[in-house]
């Protein structure tokens, strides 16, 4: 078990942003997230990366607790490639990557690293000198993803990788993250775009304002006629 997440409660303020969840990723899972707007998404996942404080429950990263500061969750090996991209506009796409790399101790790894996500995504290697506020959204897209690969995660966590991007893109940026789970990264991926997470991912959680509602394969909750309705779109 790579992530093991216990009775965990969130607020922001007043609001009890996240009720009591419990969730898991096994070793080299893909587990998808799904909910609405303002369910409580970003909220969890920012919890995990440090960024947001818990108010109680347990969060076990490979057996054990978690450090609350972001960038020992970082080192211990979880990413977080956040909703909205924020690539650094006024640095380039080389710039970038280092910037994710930061914690890398070795210049060594670090060029390697580079080359790595360059493979990944050729497109970031053709534009490895262009300032990142000029890229395209799907580009800033992967620039970000790749960022967030610098660190060389054990579990990955994508917030709304989907959003605002064309379909086709939506299709391919999917598809790496297929050739980054097979390279050993384990995914936790939370979406509004339902179908896609639900057909990248082996298991799920559905969300609704903080509240784990329904689990279980992916596929199954894709022939669920209840999540068909309120999140496939069919009835
Ligand atoms: P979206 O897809 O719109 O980002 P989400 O599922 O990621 O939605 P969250 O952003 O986690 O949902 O929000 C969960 C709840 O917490 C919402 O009611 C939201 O209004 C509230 N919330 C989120 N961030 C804050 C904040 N910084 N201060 C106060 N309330 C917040």
């Amino acid at each position: 078990m790579i992530l093991k997440i216990t009775d965990l409660n969130v607020f922001h303020g007043p609001i009890h942003a996240i009720k009591k969840v419990n969730l898991h990723v096994k070793e080299g899972e893909i587990v998808a997230i799904i909910g609405a707007n303002g369910a409580g998404k970003t909220t969890l996942l920012n919890t995990i990366a440090g960024l947001k404080k818990k108010t109680d429950g347990e969060i076990l990263y490979q057996g054990e607790p978690l450090p609350e500061k972001s960038h020992e969750v970082l080192k211990k090996g979880i990413a977080l490639c956040p909703e909205g991209r924020r690539v650094f506009g006024n640095l380039t796409v080389y710039e970038n990557l280092i910037m994710g790399g930061y914690l890398m101790k070795y210049k060594k790894d670090f060029e390697k690293e580079v080359e790595a996500v360059y493979h990944l995504f050729p497109r970031l290697h053709e534009r490895r000198n262009q300032i990142a506020s000029t890229l395209s959204g799907g580009e800033q897209q992967m620039l970000a993803i790749g960022r967030a690969l610098m660190s060389k995660p054990r579990l990955f966590l994508l917030d709304e990788p989907s959003l605002g991007l064309a379909p086709l893109l939506v299709q391919e940026i999917f598809n790496k993250f297929i050739e980054i789970n097979q390279m050993g990264v384990s995914i936790l991926i939370v979406e509004q775009n339902a179908k896609h997470a639900l057909m990248l991912s082996s298991r799920a959680y559905v969300l609704q304002t903080g509240n784990v509602i329904k689990e279980g394969p992916s596929k199954n909750l894709l022939n669920d006629p209840q999540i068909q309705e309120a999140y496939l779109g069919k009835r």
